[in-house]
Formats: structure tokens, sequence, C-alpha cells
């Protein structure tokens, strides 16, 4: 069975005081809660603050992104062993803003991937297509694309210990959320493009969903076979509204999923 997991993106928000409030709480509600994995994604500086709070619970940490290359002389980077040494198990990878921003290739996506799985990373793999692609038609290219340039680089066996999260851009932060059957359809195309290579690693891997999921809309994102669980941006930046999310995943994880 695919153990759901739902992970908080708290991106570039917070400052110390609001972030050990937040990651309290958190902590606090997530006591009462078995069945599931949850992961907060602090920004670098509030990684050892968040760790402490964290320590004592079952909420695991991870980092948003970390620089894949072998020299130290790169000034303003941070490297998976040190996210390691923070306490982070997960790593977020291929996030559409990193795509968007700092121009991310496939290439650069699967060498990140590789270096955290060596430094013991479970990396967290964003796909996802723009409104523009998605309304030409192009949502199983685009993904296919994405999914097949990581594979044909890393190798099939190393998606056995990766998380896939789709994130359709245009419903991240917009307040717009795919239809809950039109997520199935993706994810199961998802799980298909993996199949291709290793039927094996297609039926265990976790595919969570991202993109504007708040309490109100989890449950119905989540009760769809190939969803296991999400990847949570505005909504995580608040403890009752992101456990009420982590309660949805729970109250839908089934031995459908398996
Ligand atoms: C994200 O940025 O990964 C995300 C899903 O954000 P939001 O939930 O705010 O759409």
């Amino acid at each position: 069975m695919r153990v759901p997991i739902v992970v908080g993106n708290w991106k570039m928000n917070g400052l110390c005081a609001s972030v050990r409030r937040l990651a309290a709480e958190i902590n606090e509600g997530s006591r009462l809660l078995n069945g599931l994995e949850i992961v907060l994604l602090p920004a670098f500086v509030h990684l050892s603050e968040v760790h402490h709070i964290l320590y004592s619970g079952v909420v695991a940490l991870g980092g948003q992104n970390f620089y894949a290359g072998s020299s130290n002389a790169v000034t303003g980077e941070i490297s998976a062993p040190m996210l390691v040494d923070m306490g982070c198990s997960y790593v977020l990878l291929g996030h559409s803003e990193r795509r968007i921003l700092f121009n991310e290739s496939h290439v650069c996506i699967a060498d990140k991937l590789q270096v955290a799985l060596a430094h013991n990373l479970k990396p967290i793999f964003c796909v996802g297509e723009t409104l523009a692609e998605r309304q030409s038609g192009a949502t199983e290219a685009i993904l296919a694309e994405q999914l097949q340039a990581v594979i044909a680089r890393v190798g099939i066996d190393a998606l056995a210990s990766v998380i896939i999260a789709y994130e359709p851009v245009w419903a991240i932060g917009s307040g717009l959320t795919a239809k809950p059957e039109a997520v199935q359809k993706v994810h199961h195309y998802i799980r298909s493009v993996i199949a291709r290579f290793a039927v094996a690693i297609a039926k265990k891997i976790r595919i969570l969903y991202g993109g504007s999921v708040k309490a109100e809309n989890a449950r119905a994102i989540f009760a769809m076979p190939d969803v296991d669980g999400g990847l949570i941006g505005g909504a995580a930046l608040n403890a009752a509204e992101f456990l009420a999310i982590c309660q949805h995943a729970i109250a839908t994880s089934d031995s459908v999923k398996n």
C-alpha cells in the first residue's frame, strides 16, 4: 500500500518568530495523526530552528532546493550534505518556480535528483504543464518529456526512491484547482509513462497533487485512486488548515491505492 504524504512548501515565507510558531503548531497537531508522512520545507535559513522543533515528533524536514555540483567554491549555494546536516531527509526538485525563474533544465534537475539520492535525500520531483501548454492539448507530451528526460539520465531504478508531484503551473498559487477527475487522469497517465520502463516502480511510486489545495478541496482530490497526497504551498502557512489537509489524506487512503 502506498502511504500518503503531505508536504508543506513554505517557499520564501516567514521570519524566525512566525516560522517557529507555525512549526510548533504543526508539530503539536501532528501527534494525533497516524498513517501518513508529513514533510515541511522551510527556507534554508530556518532549517535549523525548525529542525529543533520537529526533532521529537513525526514531521520530517526537507530542503526546497540545493546545488548539485561537486565544487565547494560556489558562493551563495547550499549542498546536499549541508541539507542532511540540518536534519533534512527530503528535497524538492524541479518546482516550476525554479524551472521558470532560474531556468532549471531537465539535465540540471536530473543531476540534482542523482546527487540527492547519493546523499539519502528523498527527492520530491515536480512536473506540470503551463496554461498555454494545457490549452494547446500538450499536457501529456510535456509530462512525458519531463519524466523521460530525467529517466534517460538517471535510469529508471532511481525512481524507486522518488516521489512525484504533479503541479499544473496554472494552478499554483492561483486559487484555481484542477477538477479531481482531471487530476486522476493525469496521475494515471504519469504512472503509465513510468510503467513503460518498470511496471513495479509505476505501481509503487507516490504521486502527489499540488496547486491551490486547501482543506475544502483536498478530500475530493486525495480520494482519487492515483493521488497519494499533496504538495501544499499557501495553505501550509496556516497550521489548522495544513493539519486538516493531512487528515483528509489519512481519511482517503485505503487499500485501493496499491
Ligand atoms: C506550490 O507552490 O508547490 C503550491 C502547490 O502552491 P499553492 O498550494 O499555493 O498553489
